[in-house]
């Protein structure tokens, strides 16, 4: 069974390491931010209250987070374990998540930070676009489109940038994060369930490196 948390920074490569492991290892991704994006889209209750905290790049607070969480882990489609993108983000939420994982008796097995420094998340993140029906994510950079204007997953035909990827917002988003960042490597790493990976490198050698930790304990 693999439990993992995907720790990073916004562009580090959550989403597209997530699709790797999916694809492997069939486990059930959850991203909280894509669980946020749509419940905005929906105007849910959530959605609603989420929208203005991350319309500015600010963390929405963590009991709404931890609840979202704790109520899809509860479903009954994680037969084959699950990953967890973007949460959690502070030290409160790890702790949750502590809770969490004990009352449905689903324990962490391993936790990977991708590693990437600040330039590089700022370029990445201002060239990163996405599939309006889908949510797919690709870059101007390092991940167009195989065919030109249309998404790989779902074949539509309309791209939009994420409002909280514009040069605006991303400086404050960067900065709310890296405040924990290294606090919570620090508390999965006294558990010893860290593994640090370079996430500067292509995205299959970042696999590559994931798939060797991961494949030790399946
Ligand atoms: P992401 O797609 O992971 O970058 O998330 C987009 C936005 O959703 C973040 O900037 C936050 O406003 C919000 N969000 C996602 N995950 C969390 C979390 N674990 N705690 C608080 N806010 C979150």
């Amino acid at each position: 069974m693999i439990n993992l948390i995907l720790l990073g920074l916004p562009g580090a490569g959550k989403g597209t390491a997530s699709e790797q492991i999916v694809d492997k290892y069939h486990l059930t991704h959850i991203s909280t931010g894509d669980m946020f994006r749509e419940a905005m889209a929906n105007k849910t209750k959530v959605g609603l209250e989420a929208k203005s905290y991350i319309d500015k790049g600010n963390l929405v607070p963590d009991e709404v987070t931890a609840k979202l969480v704790e109520e899809r882990l509860s479903q009954p489609d994680i037969k084959e374990g699950y990953i967890l993108d973007g949460f959690p983000r502070t030290i409160e939420q790890a702790e949750m998540l502590d809770g969490i994982t004990k009352r449905l008796n689903k324990p962490l097995t391993n936790v990977i930070a991708l590693d990437v420094d600040e330039d590089t998340l700022v370029k990445r993140l201002s060239a990163r676009f996405m599939c309006k029906n889908c949510g797919a994510t690709y870059n101007k950079i390092s991940k167009m489109p195989k065919v030109e204007g249309t998404c790989d997953r779902c074949g539509s035909h309309e791209f939009y940038q994420r409002e909280d990827d514009k040069p605006e917002v991303v400086k404050n988003r960067l900065e709310v994060n890296e405040k924990m960042n290294a606090p919570l490597k620090d508390f999965y790493q006294e558990k010893g369930l860290l593994t640090v990976i370079n996430g500067k490198q292509t995205p299959d050698k970042v696999f590559e490196d994931i798939d060797a930790v991961l494949s030790n304990n399946k």
